[in-house]
């Protein structure tokens, strides 16, 4: 029989002790990159995956398609990069790691919402399962994260709200914030200073065409406040429960 003779970095690093062997980071960092960019769109390119990842096209296609012959990745060349379900099932495993270490250090260790995230992606990558379920334990199995995002459940369930970004909130409507993005801290610091973090209530009063910026109001708060268009993309809503 010919095998491929390929010498393979490996895909896997040591068994853990909960569920099945340990994926290497960078496998992670690739499931985890599909998972988000797949969120929004129907799959991911090459393209988008290497600007999220931050390497060259040419090893994205290589990954891909070792990660496709683990059936842990779909690809075609018209379709791009989707996840199979063993692929969807292990990025989910990582964000659920990544955001209840995110919620322990913020809700116990004195991190602010700005700094949880570059350590949570360091962190991620080494905390077992048992750790973070003894985490959640503690935490009392949040919902969400400090930022807003839903967390899944030790079984892969995750809440897919109906959430719409900023930029397609009609003028005058009354919405809540549920999530913004988490990587960039200076971009948290920023939102935090005009009150656009999780759970406020705001509504759009303006909207400037051509992708202008955007007056928001927020419930709380006297004066209005004006954002890009690139800021309000990150910003996700829903209504405003109970009304
Ligand atoms: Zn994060």
């Amino acid at each position: 029989m010919d095998f491929p003779r390929r010498v393979a970095r490996p895909m896997f690093t040591h068994m853990s002790n909960t569920t099945g062997p340990r994926l290497t980071r960078s496998v992670e960092d690739y499931l985890k990159a599909v998972y988000s960019l797949t969120e929004r769109e129907e799959s991911a390119s090459t393209s988008a995956l290497a600007e999220a990842l931050d390497v060259q096209p040419a090893s994205v296609t290589g990954m891909v398609k070792r990660l496709a012959e683990c059936g842990y990745l779909e690809h075609t060349r018209y379709h791009g990069t989707r996840l199979t379900e063993a692929g969807s099932r292990e990025a989910l495993r990582i964000i659920r790691r990544h955001r209840i270490l995110e919620t322990y250090l913020y809700t116990h260790l004195g991190y602010s919402w700005d700094d949880v995230h570059q350590e949570a992606e360091r962190l991620e990558h080494a905390a077992s399962d048992t750790l973070i379920d003894r985490m959640a334990a503690i935490l009392e199995h949040p919902s969400h994260d400090p930022h807003g995002a839903p967390i899944p459940t030790p079984s892969g369930e995750i809440e897919r709200p109906e959430c719409v970004t900023l930029n397609e909130v009609a003028l005058g409507l009354a919405v809540q914030i549920r999530s913004v993005p988490d990587e960039d801290p200076a971009r948290l610091r920023y939102l935090e200073t005009l009150g656009l973090v999780p759970g406020a209530r705001i509504t759009v009063r303006e909207r400037a065409p051509f992708d202008g910026p955007t007056t928001v109001s927020v419930e709380t708060r006297v004066n209005a406040e004006v954002i890009g268009s690139d800021l309000a993309d990150g910003i996700f809503v829903i209504p405003v429960p109970g009304r």
